[in-house]
């Protein structure tokens, strides 16, 4: 799996590469970018190609199959990783418990370190970490990585990242992933260098997933190329059954809205959103969903059904577009505003969506 892998940003990856060749990599780099933009792909891909036993020639890059970068793939998955950090932790002693912070290490050289649980945030005994061990020469490999997964920092732990990022040795680099780099100190952000993933387009992604993705059909592979918001390692992984099966509620309930009829089948849906929390994930992921097929509607209203995401079912919404106009959609929009702010006192969720299809209908 090479940089040649690595799907879009070719400008950002190829001055990366460039620094790497020319040994100008700063010592301390933010990848910046949006949900599934492939920061943490890009980041682990660098670590290969600085750790890489076999580099093939021209500019760097990585072989992927000696010791070192097959290693460091094993971090890929980071959810699993974390997952399985996670539970280790789960398993000890309750007094060690608590001084036990979560990394993800598959190479000697290569430390992830994710945001520790329950607050989601990296705390200073996992920066400690950082700074106990960098000083050190690499074991196995050239260069000693180290990757924070996220930008939430606690404020002591801020600070100490600082203490290293000021005199960070030769033979490390740091890397920072953010979707926002606001929310770096102004310090850190000075003493490293940030380069900035961009989204793709819905036609780059749509390329991407005829490759990683040949078991979706066409279809399939348009719309979550639309829904993916421009991140390719969202659009990798989007659940389409999940999706699909959402959407098919959400059609229903503005179905029974706009042209009224069996209530029974409309009840039987709202009723399968219950309170808990996955029943909270579940209606907040319909209400997403309810909102994106209203701003469909509205494209089509004004006469940009080009502008559509949900593309796969594009002849059935211009159907529903025709009973449908501006002052509806909006009447909708607001009411599904109110269904959100009843979630968020915790009213009760079925009765809620009940009440919007009701209160909608024509
Ligand atoms: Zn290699």
């Amino acid at each position: 799996m090479p940089f040649s892998d690595f799907h879009g940003n070719s400008a950002v990856v190829h001055r990366l590469r460039d620094m790497l060749a020319r040994d100008h990599l700063p010592h301390a780099v933010v990848l910046a970018g949006g949900q599934g933009s492939g920061k943490y792909t890009l980041a682990l891909m660098l670590a290969q190609a600085l750790n890489c036993l076999n580099p093939p020639a021209g500019l760097p890059d990585f072989c992927g199959n000696c010791g070192n970068c097959t290693r460091i793939a094993q971090a890929r998955d980071l959810d699993a990783r974390f997952a399985e950090a996670v539970e280790a932790r789960e398993n000890l002693r309750e007094t060690d418990k608590k001084e036990t912070r979560i990394f993800v290490q598959t190479h000697p050289d290569v430390l992830v370190i994710p945001p520790d649980p329950p607050q989601m945030m990296i705390k200073v005994d996992q920066v400690r970490r950082v700074i106990e061990t960098i000083y050190y020469r690499p074991a196995e490999g050239r260069e000693k990585i180290y990757i924070f997964t996220d930008s939430a920092f606690m404020k002591e732990a801020a600070n100490s990242l600082l203490k290293v990022l000021e005199e960070p040795p030769e033979f490390a680099t740091i890397f920072l992933l953010t979707e926002n780099p606001g929310e770096l100190l102004p310090t850190v952000r000075s003493r490293s260098m940030t380069f900035t993933l961009g989204a793709l387009t819905a036609e780059e992604i749509e390329q991407d997933l005829a490759n990683h993705r040949p078991e979706w059909k066409p279809t399939q592979r348009a719309l979550v190329a639309r829904l993916s918001e421009g991140g390719v390692g969202r659009a990798r992984s989007f659940d389409v059954a999940a999706y699909t099966a959402g959407r098919d509620h959400a059609m229903a309930i503005l179905k029974s809205a706009l042209v009224g009829g069996e209530h029974s089948e409309l009840f039987k849906i709202t009723e399968s959103y219950r309170p808990g929390a996955e029943g909270r994930e579940k209606t907040e992921a319909l209400i997403r969903t309810l909102y994106s097929l209203l701003r469909d509607l509205v494209f089509i209203d004004c006469g940009a059904p080009q502008l559509i995401r949900n593309t796969d079912i594009a002849a059935e919404l211009k159907r529903m577009a025709e009973a449908a106009d501006f002052e509806w959609i909006t009447a909708a929009s607001d009411r599904l505003a109110e269904v959100e702010r009843g979630m968020r006192r915790n009213l009760l969720r079925s009765l809620s969506l009940d009440a919007f299809a009701a209160a909608l209908e024509k």
